[in-house]
């Protein structure tokens, strides 16, 4: 191999395992302007209680569907990275994925998604879809609420748990419920836009 090849090959590993996108379909998921939120969509609001959680903050960002396709708008990992936990129930469909740069961990959370296409323990990159936005049906059947996804990005390794019969491969929670003021935001979570800003050249 000569030295060029072996700088270009180098170049492509490495920009492969580095890489950031946008984890939805739009034109350019490398150009922000084209992320779209939700209205109570950012991170940090403080959500009110509902009949069974108590009040806390939004520990993520709640991605609006860039375009009206109802049948199967995929959603994309941010990075590349592996499956760590997965549940396939209803509204609370979600996707925990563990990352690495320079030695650094890091955790990706996709909830509120559908048609989950990955394995526990996939490795994943950004290019393959891992999962959808809800459809029309399932929008009807769970609530219109649902119409975006969450996205959570971890600091801290995410919560252990026990899957069971119901969830087989749920082996980890996120720390969505139980951060209840700035102290315990700043602690476990990035503000995933400026995440995304920082990472995504
Ligand atoms: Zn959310």
């Amino acid at each position: 191999m000569t030295l060029n090849n072996f700088l270009f090959f180098f170049l492509i590993v490495y920009n492969l395992q580095v890489s950031f996108f946008l984890p939805i379909n739009n034109k350019n998921r490398k150009l922000f302007s084209e992320i779209q939120l939700t209205e109570i969509g950012k991170f940090g609001l403080i959500r009110k209680a509902r009949k069974t959680v108590p009040s806390h903050i939004h520990t993520g960002i709640d991605i609006k569907r860039p375009n009206k396709n109802y049948i199967n708008e995929p959603v994309f990992a941010i990075s590349q990275g592996e499956v760590i936990s997965k549940r396939t129930d209803g509204p609370y469909a979600q996707l925990i994925i563990e990352h690495e740069i320079n030695k650094k961990k890091f955790w990706t959370v996709y909830e509120h998604i559908a048609g989950i296409t990955v394995n526990l323990h996939d490795i994943v990159s950004p290019e393959k879809p891992i999962a959808r936005f809800m459809n029309k049906n399932e929008l009807n059947k769970f609530g219109w609420q649902f119409d975006h996804f969450h996205l959570e990005i971890l600091k801290t390794t995410p919560i252990t748990i026990q899957p069971d019969k119901l969830h087989p491969d749920r082996h980890y929670n996120s720390f969505s419920l139980i951060c209840f003021n700035s102290d315990d935001l700043e602690k476990h979570y990035y503000d995933p836009i400026e995440f995304l800003k920082e990472h995504m050249h």
